[in-house]
């Protein structure tokens, strides 16, 4: 990668350098630049639009039949595997994972544009029930041009997840990467390029959110918003969705509870409690963020978990063993250490972690080590508020009521997880819990054939699974008339 090249962006298939500020993707455990890139302009973003609405309209992607627009995207999936080991480096630097993470990231999209593809081609249109002398169907049509605006945190597969679905639907799509992390959804262009896709059906457009993601989210002729990030981005978007009367999902943030009663199994418990909360540095929506442990074992446990996480691998991404990696910026990890003064201040104790790790390999990078902090109440700032950083707030529970209402108790309801051996509690839990997404006795599985979104603040309507494709298509009912006379009202 030569980091001195400015690397063009993608305008309805032409890839040509952008028309905004140049800027630079940093790598996050160096500060360095990874890549220079102009960030898209105003007019870019319309150029953009209209050609995607251009390529819809005439490069019959939408008329191909599904199996066909299925073989593009099988191709898709198979040049993420061929590339795969480029891809995972690439997405390391461009946002500072350890590359393990990041391997399997790029094997998921790979997988997301597989899944997305059989969804294509087994989708059903069906006949629905004959009330009259007509044939009733329903079967669904492609959008148009549909948007995708991502955050930073999981690169290639949040791109993917929009991408696949979209394109299998018969869509354009326009994307938008975080602004500091625009290089995944640029290779992912270049592979559906390389694939078939049409030319024009993609573009990938990096640069300010509050600028080109707001000129994408409000322009006429963009038919839905896909956007996964923070709650009042995805609020402000919901406002200007109803505006234009567009259909929207929103994948925002979180402060998923844990749970863990007496009768867990407490290995796993703890593992799972410490991969929950730290694996990808804690950069993440469903985050198992708040931890409820029962009061009888609160101490022990509290002490188990405290020497694993002290003993979490922080370190170098290019390292194979690391489990943390860098923040993503050196504003993100201020934003984490004014959220653990605010816990401090607020009378929590740190139990471990609570600062940056110290030595030469630390030096330039925005690390920040894990930790958990006791001895604060769930109504507190840093029970309520989405870190999005290795923070764990740490609380007994003394009964079952008592629980429940407090991993209830909050605006966020994306994700929770239950550790107990006891079969019918974890029934009990699971069904009382608000969340998306419930995790019993494991936590932060994710499968593309199973839906995935969040209650409340947490977000609006749902991506992944075979329905998923179906957030990118309008339903459209018919009525074909089989009648030998003419409709009586005429007569
Ligand atoms: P963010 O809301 O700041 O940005 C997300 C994307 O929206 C970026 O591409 C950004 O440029 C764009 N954006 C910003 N302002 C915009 C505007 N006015 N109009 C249109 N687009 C705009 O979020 P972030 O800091 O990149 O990501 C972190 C957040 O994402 C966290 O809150 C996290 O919980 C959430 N997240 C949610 C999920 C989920 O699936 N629920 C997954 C990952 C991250």
């Amino acid at each position: 990668m030569n980091p001195n090249e400015t690397l063009p962006i993608c305008i309805a298939g032409n890839w040509r350098l952008g028309q905004g500020d140049r800027y630079a993707s940093l790598y996050p455990a160096t500060g360095e630049p990874i890549a220079w890139l102009n960030a898209a302009s105003i007019a870019d973003v319309e150029e953009a639009i209209s050609g995607a609405d251009h390529a819809f309209r005439t490069s019959g992607w939408a008329q191909r039949k599904p199996h066909e627009r299925a073989a593009v995207l099988y191709r898709v999936a198979q040049l993420i595997r061929e590339r795969s080991e480029y891809l995972a480096q690439r997405q390391r630097l461009d946002n500072g994972k350890p590359i393990s993470e990041t391997r399997a990231l790029v094997a998921s999209a790979a997988g997301t544009f597989q899944f997305f593809a059989a969804a294509c081609e087994t989708m059903e249109d069906t006949i629905t029930p004959m009330r009259g002398d007509n044939l009733t169907m329903s079967v669904y049509e492609a959008m148009g041009v549909v948007a995708a605006i991502t955050p930073w945190n999981s690169p290639i597969a949040s791109e993917a997840q929009k991408m696949a679905p979209a394109l299998a639907a018969g869509n354009a799509v326009v994307v938008k990467p975080a602004e500091v992390t625009p290089l995944m959804a640029l290779e992912l262009a270049k592979i559906c390029d390389e694939a078939g896709v049409p030319k024009g059906l993609i573009s990938v457009l990096p640069g300010k959110g509050s600028v080109i993601g707001d000129a994408i989210t409000v322009h006429p002729l963009v038919r839905r918003v896909s956007f996964t990030g923070g709650t009042s981005t995805g609020k402000h978007i919901a406002h200007i969705a109803a505006d234009k009367m567009m259909p929207v999902s929103l994948e925002l943030g979180g402060k998923s509870p844990t749970m863990v009663f007496e009768d867990a199994d407490l290995d796993h418990a703890v593992a799972g409690v410490l991969y929950g909360i730290f694996s990808s540095s804690g950069e993440s929506c469903i985050a198992g963020s708040r931890l409820f442990v029962a009061r009888g074992i609160y101490a022990s446990f509290i002490e188990r978990l405290a020497a694993g996480a002290a003993a979490l691998r922080v370190g170098d991404p290019a390292d194979e063993r690391t489990q943390l990696g860098p923040l993503i910026t050196p504003r993100h990890r201020d934003s984490i250490e004014s959220y653990v003064a605010t816990g401090v201040a607020d009378g929590g104790q740190i139990r471990t972690g609570g600062t940056r790790p110290s030595g030469e390999l630390f030096e330039r990078g925005n690390y920040y080590l894990p930790t958990i902090i006791e001895g604060l109440t769930n109504d507190q700032r840093i029970c309520q508020e989405e870190i999005f950083g290795p923070v764990l707030v740490a609380m007994p529970f003394d009964n079952e009521e008592d629980l429940i209402a407090q991993a209830n108790d909050s605006v966020y309801a994306l994700a929770a997880g239950i550790w107990t051996r006891d079969y019918k509690k974890a029934w009990r839990f699971g069904r009382a819990v608000q969340a998306g997404n419930v995790w019993i006795n494991t936590y932060k599985q994710l499968s593309i054939s199973t839906p995935f979104g969040g209650w409340r603040d947490s977000g609006l309507g749902r991506e992944k699974g075979r329905l998923g494709i179906l957030q990118y298509m309008e339903q459209k009912s018919m009525y074909w008339g089989l009648n030998e006379e003419p409709l009586p009202w005429a007569g």
